[in-house]
């Protein structure tokens, strides 16, 4: 160390860190077997994009299908510990592909607005592919992580930026499997140099209480919130059983513009009797809910129009519960 620019690799698992038995296999392989070292290892001018010393640490070791809500609350300690040093320039978190627009959205709710840049990568390919992206995606996210306009939180993939706001998994195979869909990339990655194309911005819009206090986390415990879908054929069972397990948000993914299935209506008004509060949010993959002309404010009893796609909305919803049971 001893450096001033220093940039943390904080690895989690994932495909990045994916073998497989044979070199043409990219499905049906092992997430989550080779430590941080050897994800640095494969990328020999590390230390030379990053402009300064690389620290590595391995917080977790998990296929991100089975992310969880410990695994954040430290993933969430380890990038504000890191953050906090004077010696850290940025932190760059090497995931799995399958959840990581929700830690992306997660973290951005709960660590310090517009300060030094985090920025997740990932693979869609393990690192024993042919054609594996782990090394190219973590050279351009350590590049992304020193450029002077980055801030907050970003990801980083087959050469995009983009933010942790608009970011989603689009496709379950493809190399670009993701996407800021009508927004665009915010930027490309290209021989180790970022071309943005919408420099972030200060991120006070997604200020939460948790941005103060993220060690007050309780290690588990979270409150437990679901996404129920409206949807051809629906009916309240589902809403009911989870009511009648204790539920204690729920968020739907409403068809296109917040529209409900009438069967549905009934058992989330229940919901909404019995205390539990429940978020609108659209089951399309772009866009967000537009209200009716003089229907801004929000109605007694009725969902609340949120402007986040469902499982991003889950994590708010979370968050909101937490800070009221503080
Ligand atoms: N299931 C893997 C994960 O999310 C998929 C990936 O990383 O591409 O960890």
């Amino acid at each position: 160390m001893g450096n001033s620019n220093n940039v943390v690799i904080l690895a989690t698992g994932g495909t990045i860190a994916g073998t497989a038995a044979r070199s043409s296999q990219s499905v049906g392989y092992s997430a989550a077997q080779l430590g941080v070292d050897q994800l640095l290892a494969a990328v020999p001018d590390l230390a030379e994009v990053a402009g300064g010393g690389l620290i590595a640490e391995q917080v977790a070791q998990l296929d991100s299908k089975d992310m969880d809500d410990a695994a954040w609350r430290q993933l969430a300690l380890r990038c504000r510990h890191w953050l906090a040093r004077a010696d850290v320039a940025a932190v760059v978190i090497t995931h799995g592909t399958d959840t990581l627009e929700e830690t992306a959205w997660f973290l951005q709710q709960v660590l310090p607005a517009g300060g030094k840049p985090v920025v997740l990568t990932c693979a869609m390919r393990p690192a024993t592919a042919l054609l594996a992206d782990g090394p190219q995606n973590l050279r351009d996210a350590v590049a992304c992580a020193v450029d002077a306009q980055a801030q907050g939180v970003l990801v980083v993939v087959a050469g995009q930026v983009h933010g942790a706001r608009a970011v989603r998994k689009q496709h379950p195979y493809r190399l670009d499997a993701f996407s800021s869909a009508e927004q665009g990339a915010m930027g490309w990655i290209e021989e180790g140099q970022v071309r943005w194309q919408q420099p972030p911005q200060c991120r006070l819009p997604e200020a939460s209480a948790w941005q103060a206090d993220v060690e007050a986390l309780p290690c588990d415990d979270w409150p437990w919130v679901e996404v129920v879908s409206s949807h051809a054929g629906c009916d309240g069972r589902a809403v009911d059983a989870l009511l009648a397990q204790g539920v204690q948000g729920l968020v739907v993914a409403a068809t296109g513009n917040g529209t409900l299935h009438r069967a549905l209506g009934p058992a989330l008004h229940r919901a909404l009797q019995a205390g539990v509060p429940v978020w609108l949010s659209t089951r399309c993959s772009e866009g967000q809910l537009v209200a009716a002309q003089g229907h801004a404010t929000q109605a007694e009893r009725q969902p609340r129009p949120v402007d986040l796609p469902p499982f991003k909305a889950r994590i708010s919803l979370q968050l909101a519960l937490l800070a009221h049971r503080a």
